[in-house]
């Protein structure tokens, strides 16, 4: 038998704050969707308009310490950390990012031609590398996407355990948390977006939420199997722990040919690395391949 939902979900939020129900305090604040570091900013050069929930409906307790947690951990984790850098992606200071820890790097450039390269990144998953946080912060994205649709059905109660889980509260029983790379650098698209899919006749919630952040695809999915998609990672929530479980470790590699190569002392100074990493722009030739799970040991050739 699952744990018990009753007792915790005495929560009224058909008023009061979106997530905790709260009528009190101060609601001075507009809410980004989509966090400000990675790209849903006017200053990131991503977007025109940015995607918030107007000030009155989230309460700044819930807006700038709880759901900034979540934004934080989203934009930290290692698999979007290594893609918000590989994109350069500019934070709301219009400073570049470096990958964060639990990232590995390892760049070869052609002898003969600097502009031909081959890039592998590695990034972790596991259970330390803040992926329950990744599915909270999805759940605060479905909330709200759902809120600019049809707020009284995002402020019912078949949505009080996602807004719960936004807030810190526990994954709800049958989420999966998904992952998907681009296939192809032509096809990265950095512009940040999201949508929320819902099965408006359950009266349980039956919901899939889509996050296009830094060229990657993160998908929230509730109560629904995951689709056969390409090039994604599933992680499921574990009844037992409450936890995700799933793939420990997500790579990319990337062999291209760059339109110019600036030299710069790639191992003397981290930043200049930074600096030195730049995606091509679909010229011919150039590919992406992107799997999932552990790499093979990258050719030393
Ligand atoms: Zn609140």
């Amino acid at each position: 038998m699952g744990r018990e939902l009753s007792a915790k979900s005495a929560v009224d939020r058909r008023t009061g704050c979106l997530f905790c129900g709260n009528a009190e305090g101060r609601f001075s604040s507009e809410e980004h969707v989509v966090a400000l570091a990675l790209g849903n900013s006017v200053e990131s050069g991503l977007v025109s308009t940015e995607l918030v929930i107007p000030p009155g409906e989230v309460c700044d307790k819930c807006n700038r310490r709880r759901l900034s947690l979540r934004d934080k951990a989203l934009a930290e984790w290692p698999p979007i950390s290594v893609f918000r850098s590989l994109g350069q992606i500019r934070n709301r200071r219009g400073r570049l990012v470096d990958a964060v820890a639990d990232t590995r790097w390892h760049l070869k450039i052609d002898a003969d031609d600097p502009r031909i390269f081959e890039l592998w990144a590695i990034a972790s998953t596991d259970a330390t590398s803040g992926r329950d946080e990744v599915a909270r912060a999805l759940c605060k994205v479905a909330v709200e996407m759902r809120w600019l649709e049809d707020a009284v059905d995002a402020r019912s109660e078949r949505w009080n355990a996602t807004a719960a889980a936004a807030i810190g509260g526990p994954l709800p029983p049958g989420l999966t948390l998904g992952l998907r790379q681009p296939d192809s650098i032509a096809s990265i698209d950095l512009t940040p977006d999201a949508q929320v899919l819902v099965d408006a006749q359950s009266a349980r919630l039956r919901m899939c939420c889509q996050l296009w952040v830094v060229g990657l695809r993160l998908s929230l999915l509730l109560d629904t199997p995951p689709p056969p998609l390409p090039d994604t990672a599933w992680w499921a929530v574990d009844p037992e722990s409450g936890a995700l479980s799933g793939p420990e470790t997500m790579w990319a590699s990337f062999a291209g040919q760059a339109t110019r190569a600036t030299r710069v002392h790639l191992e003397r100074d981290e930043s200049q690395l930074r600096e030195g990493l730049r995606l091509p722009t679909g010229d011919e030739g150039s590919h992406l391949s992107l799997h999932p799970g552990q790499p093979d040991s990258p050719r030393s050739g």
